[in-house]
């Protein structure tokens, strides 16, 4: 078997120390190291893995895939045929039916084009997004690209994006009642809107996180997304949700969004959908689709057959097992526990959540809600060691993200509460 010291010493210094194993192989929601020791996976390989590890369905899929093509430039395949036929008839009411839908390869590459193509029919630069927001961290390489062709519509400066405070009740940075919350976040929207010094009519797009992942694992207020929809309709302005990390069933919805009955303009879809297979994409309006250009964005792995086949039963599974419903339940109890902790333990300021998307927020002290994020990462350690595997998330980092597969069954969930249970009183002390 590797030890540390190898791992240490051949992979880049840039990966997390905080899982010190490597792994041999995972089935459902455990995952076995190198030496036999089984870990449970609470954190489904950041939502990339919502229906378990080596799920029989999935890979049935993607095995008879392999039997008939792997990849090819461009062109369809029968794999992103049925994908497209099953991703339209699951998608939000707005989209459903008659979406288009464009290929990429990353959650970062799914949101660079929808910022692109945002631009390109508001015929306006600049973006807004929100504080403690993720949407990757691609960059900006087609500023190297010297074919002026593709340099016209992709790549997004730094300074062409505002941010917003997301509506995080919890810690809101002005003192308002929570019912106000969005109110005031839609005010300061609709100010840069029509500021005539950010450029009159300059805002091209809106681009938000249904429910904000790496940021903490924030629920808006309920009446969030609505409003949004609303200023940015009232606008003119294409409105982005990034599905990535809340989609594909994560909330116990298919689509984040849809706990709010709001429809996107532009939504980007990543994660869970290529089953562990590298995919991503982007649906949109159709009238969006008018005028684009061929090459309008690229990237030569677009659209993988075996992610796609993956992605077909995927999406069926979620719309016709029930599993949902599941979620929603389980996801419930499991918010419980962790509130029944937090009435007996003086660090977890705060536990939220939708579905199998759920937070525990770990503070100094209760009343200033300073981040505990040193007791966080120990946590993460702690747990660790007692066989659970958990990732921290957040502003500060110091949010606990339960984000199992959706699969996980009852007495792998039990085990992972009272490890935490335990750990927790240990790093408590
Ligand atoms: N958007 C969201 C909401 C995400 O959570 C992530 C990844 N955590 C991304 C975009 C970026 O995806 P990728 O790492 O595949 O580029």
């Amino acid at each position: 078997a590797l030890n540390e010291q190898d791992m240490l010493e051949t992979q880049s210094r840039t990966y997390t120390r905080a899982f010190k194993l490597a792994v041999d192989n995972a089935r459902g929601s455990t995952v076995m190291d190198l030496d036999g020791n089984i870990f449970i996976d609470w954190f489904a390989g950041i939502s990339v893995l919502n229906l378990g590890h080596n799920n029989p369905i999935v890979r049935h899929a993607i095995e008879e895939q392999l039997e008939k093509i792997v990849h090819i430039n461009e062109v369809p395949t029968e794999a992103r045929i049925n994908f497209l036929k099953t991703l339209n008839s699951v998608l939000p009411k707005e989209l459903k039916d008659h979406a288009r839908t464009m290929f990429t390869v990353t959650g970062a590459d799914a949101c660079e084009a929808a910022i692109s193509l945002a631009r390109h029919v508001s015929g306006k630069k600049t973006i807004v997004a929100f504080g403690g927001s993720y949407h990757g961290v691609a960059g900006d390489i087609v500023g190297a690209t010297a074919n002026y062709h593709y340099r016209d519509y992709a790549g997004i400066s730094p300074r062409d994006i505002y941010h917003l405070p997301f509506p995080y009740p919890y810690r809101f940075p002005v003192n308002v009642p929570e019912g106000d919350i969005s109110k005031v976040v839609i005010e300061q929207l609709e100010y840069i809107i029509r500021d005539p010094a950010a450029g009159p009519g300059s805002i091209g797009g809106v681009l938000v996180e249904p429910v904000q992942g790496e940021g903490g694992y924030i629920v808006p207020p309920d009446d969030f997304l609505p409003m949004l929809r609303e200023v940015t309709e009232k606008y003119s302005i294409p409105l982005i949700f990034d599905e990535v990390q809340s989609g594909m069933g994560r909330t116990g919805k298919i689509w984040a969004s849809e706990h709010y009955n709001v429809s996107p303009d532009i939504m980007c879809i990543s994660k869970s959908v290529g089953g562990g297979i590298p995919a991503s994409m982007i649906s949109y309006r159709a009238d969006y689709d008018r005028d684009l250009p061929a090459g309008f964005h690229l990237g030569t792995y677009r659209a993988n057959p075996l992610a796609l086949a993956a992605g077909t039963a995927i999406l069926n599974y979620l719309k016709t097992s029930g599993i949902l419903d599941r979620v929603t339940s389980k996801g419930r109890y499991i918010k419980k526990r962790f509130e029944e902790m937090a009435g007996k333990n003086p660090f977890i300021g705060d536990v939220r959540g939708l579905g199998y998307m759920i937070a525990a927020e770990l503070v100094r002290d209760k009343n200033t809600r300073e981040p505990a994020t040193e007791m966080a990462n120990t946590m993460k350690e702690t747990l660790f060691r007692h066989g659970l595997l958990m990732l921290t998330c957040g502003h500060y980092g110091n949010v606990m993200r339960y984000i199992a597969p959706l699969t996980i069954e009852d007495h792998i969930i039990e085990s992972g509460l009272d490890v935490f249970s335990e750990s927790l009183d240990e790093v408590s002390k």
